[in-house]
């Protein structure tokens, strides 16, 4: 979060040698830096990895016809100009939990059937089974185990170990995020073949936060600047989804229960 501030604002020094804007960028960047503070850096839950949290796929099962081929692909270029208006449109409030832009404008199934990847511990078994729990709860989102058919959404959970960059003052907890697969040609359907995992490397510090933090993304919502929402990016040791973190997932899924 803080590199997207201080890349922002050293470009546009670039662009302009503008002697008061250069003074209110760097008022921006210190009081960001003071705001999240050293105690906070300690445990960032994923660094923002938005590596596949921005995956979109566009699969064709068959070769349809070439009219088809040819509007299908100019909607793959249509498609983000359209969703990136549409989020801003919702009337969104700071306090508002994003949708990840991979979900933006697509039809998801409110069901998931998840598995663990082979080899996870029991530890983020556990961790995991307590945020699906969480969830299942809020009656927007149903997550069951199992395997899934190709036309049903699914997650798989996991663990992977990496060490933080020494310095960085940040430790990072996991990575998630939806993939979306979107089938056109004989059969269309849009399904979420997401991936939530843990970092075991820092074993001890995971929690029911972190798992928490990753099956959201998973799930399609994204990091929020509210401190008590389960997508601040920060382990604050958050237990539960704020009324915001629910009220983004009804937006998602609400799509598709008509
Ligand atoms: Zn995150």
């Amino acid at each position: 979060m803080t590199a997207d501030i201080i890349t922002k604002g050293a470009r546009r020094m670039r662009r302009r040698h503008h002697p008061i804007r250069n003074l209110i960028i760097l008022a921006l960047v210190i009081f960001a830096l003071v705001k999240i503070g050293p105690d906070n850096l300690n445990r960032t839950l994923d660094n923002g990895v938005r590596g596949f949290q921005t995956f979109v796929h566009k699969y064709r099962t068959t070769p349809a016809f070439e009219v088809q081929q040819s509007a299908s692909s100019s909607a793959e270029s249509s498609e983000s100009s359209a969703t990136s208006s549409s989020s801003s449109a919702k009337g969104a409030t700071d306090d508002a939990t994003p949708i990840e832009s991979v979900v933006q404008g697509i039809k998801l199934s409110n069901t998931y059937h998840y598995t663990f990847a082979s080899g996870t511990t029991q530890q983020v078994r556990d961790l995991f089974a307590r945020a699906v729990a969480v969830y299942n709860k809020t009656g927007v989102v149903y997550l069951d185990p199992g395997q899934g058919t190709k036309y049903q959404n699914t997650i798989t959970f996991g663990q992977y170990r990496t060490v933080s960059p020494q310095g960085q003052q940040a430790e990072e907890l996991g990575k998630a995020g939806p993939r979306v697969y979107q089938y056109s040609g004989g059969e269309n359907f849009t399904v979420n073949r997401a991936e939530a995992k843990l970092n075991i490397q820092y074993a001890d510090k995971l929690d029911d936060t972190t798992a928490l933090h990753e099956l959201g993304h998973a799930l399609g919502i994204d990091h929020s600047t509210n401190e008590h929402s389960i997508m601040y990016p920060y382990d604050e040791a958050n237990q539960q989804l704020t009324a915001a973190d629910v009220n983004t997932l009804r937006e998602i899924y609400a799509r598709t229960s008509e």
